[in-house]
């Protein structure tokens, strides 16, 4: 066998089946270990083979530590598959190189790409980056952690059906690539989250600014950061490196926020209040995505009327902000995709006049440092704490804000809906994962909406 010609697909999960489609397409021999055997894994490992006949592929499912695997040139590595694992050092042992699936798929990617990444933001910013794009008659898509795998974008751009793509970025992904390839990119924000990972704040901000790795002697369109980490850029880039920068409070920023319109060296791009987005921290996610533009098109671009349609056009996902509902005066926000305290902040931030908010944050720890929450605390009337944690958040916020431990979400629900006036918001923000209790943000999202209903429909039906 050409060991050249050879992919070792480490965790089969959904970017490892991608990686395995991909490294189907471009027709190599496919190695694929995972140490579960799952159904599913067996039925797309099959899929694969029938999508691809002529390719040899051999399936090392329930994979032990003793199980001896076949040398290959490249083991992909599936964000589940931790460094110092039993299969990771396998896969060191037995190939050339590691790399992520991400770093996999950009190697056979030749259209131009815009990557994004941060702590909070990267979807929002990815998905208007995108229909920016599309509105400036470009065939764009959105991949990356977005839920769209980049080695099936690959696929696509081979194919000629994609021509610019958008990528979302994690932390995780970035982990295993020393050089990140030149492409326009962005950091929007860093603050704590997943640092139970990372092993630290510092380790967490070095990963994200591995972004620019490759793309030192790119013209500064190209490196563009949030101006609040010029001071990360000072320990993490080359002295004197020029970046773009935006931010909605500081009018030294390239992309700025002034009277509230948002501006290009001081340049009318258009006024914040015509976007559906709310929030400053919004207000930054659209100019992050107007500074990608620029990179791509040019700065002559970014002040087409159908950039600004685009703009307007643009609707927040579901669990991000979400007013789903207003009675009596009373706003119910849906804000689960909130999985740190910096993004908690931004939605205080948004909807806060004195002390209105009402708060249930709590589910499952990354190791973070809830102490973050301050800029919230004086716009919290109350906090309802659930989850595995709520100890640990207890004791960071319990001595300026009223709080309140509750047994499930439902009584958090029922004790904030209670205490709600005219002019407050119940807001379900948790600052945290949310394995503990549901399985996935979006499913406690759902249920949040659904509890709020159901209770305030009670409430009416027996008045
Ligand atoms: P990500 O993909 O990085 O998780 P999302 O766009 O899905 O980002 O938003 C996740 C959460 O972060 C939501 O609660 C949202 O309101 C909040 N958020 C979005 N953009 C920002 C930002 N620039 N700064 C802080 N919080 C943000």
């Amino acid at each position: 066998m050409d060991l050249k010609n050879s992919v070792m697909v480490c965790g089969f999960g959904v970017s490892g089946q991608a990686a395995a489609r991909l490294a189907g397409y471009l027709g190599k021999y496919i190695v694929i270990v995972d140490e579960n055997s799952t159904r599913e894994m067996r039925e797309q490992a099959a899929e694969v083979r029938r999508q691809y006949p002529g390719v040899k592929m051999d399936l090392y499912f329930s994979w032990k530590e003793e199980i001896t695997l076949p040398r290959c040139e490249l083991a992909v590595m599936s964000p589940g598959v931790r460094r110092g694992t039993p299969l990771f050092h396998a896969a060191e042992r037995m190939t050339s190189r590691v790399a992520s699936e991400l770093e996999f798929a950009l190697e056979h990617i030749t259209c131009p790409i815009a990557a994004i990444t941060g702590t909070n933001g990267k979807t929002t910013t990815t998905e208007l980056t995108t229909a920016i794009l599309r509105a400036s008659a470009i065939r764009a898509e959105s991949a990356g952690n977005i839920g769209h795998a980049l080695s099936d974008c690959a696929i696509e751009v081979c194919e000629r059906r994609v021509n610019y793509l958008v990528i979302e970025v994690s932390s995780f992904q970035i982990d295993t690539i020393s050089k990140f390839p030149s492409h326009p990119a962005v950091i929007l924000n860093i603050a704590s989250d997943h640092i139970d990972r990372h092993g630290g704040m510092d380790a967490y901000a070095e990963t994200k600014f591995r972004i620019f790795s490759g793309s030192l002697d790119a013209p500064p369109s190209a490196r563009i950061l949030h101006s609040g980490l010029l001071e990360y850029k000072k320990r993490f880039l080359p002295p004197g490196l020029p970046v773009t920068t935006f931010s909605a409070t500081d009018h030294e920023a390239d992309f700025t926020l002034e009277n509230s319109i948002i501006r290009f060296h001081g340049r009318e791009i258009l006024p914040f209040a015509e976007s559906a987005l709310k929030g400053l921290h919004n207000a930054e996610n659209i100019m992050a995505a107007l500074a990608l533009v620029r990179a791509l098109l040019g700065e002559d671009a970014i002040f087409a009327s159908c950039v600004r349609d685009a703009i307007r056009a643009f609707l927040p996902d579901a669990h991000r902000m979400e007013v789903f509902l207003e009675k009596n005066g009373i706003k119910y926000i849906n804000d689960s995709k909130a999985t740190n305290p910096h993004a908690v902040n931004a939605a205080v931030a948004t909807f806060a006049s004195g002390r209105n908010i009402i708060l249930i944050l709590g589910g499952l720890d990354k190791d973070m440092d809830f102490s973050e929450l301050a800029p919230s605390l004086p716009h919290i009337r109350q906090a309802f704490l659930i989850g595995q944690c709520k100890e640990k958040i207890h004791e960071a916020i319990a001595d300026k804000v009223k709080c309140k431990m509750s047994s499930s979400l439902e009584s958090a629900v029922k004790d904030a809906c209670s205490i709600a006036k005219p002019g407050d918001c119940v807001m379900l923000s948790p600052a945290t994962a949310s394995m503990d209790m549901f399985k996935n943000y979006a499913e406690r999202g759902c249920r949040f909406k659904e509890l709020v209903t159901a209770l305030l429909t009670a409430a009416q039906q027996s008045s």
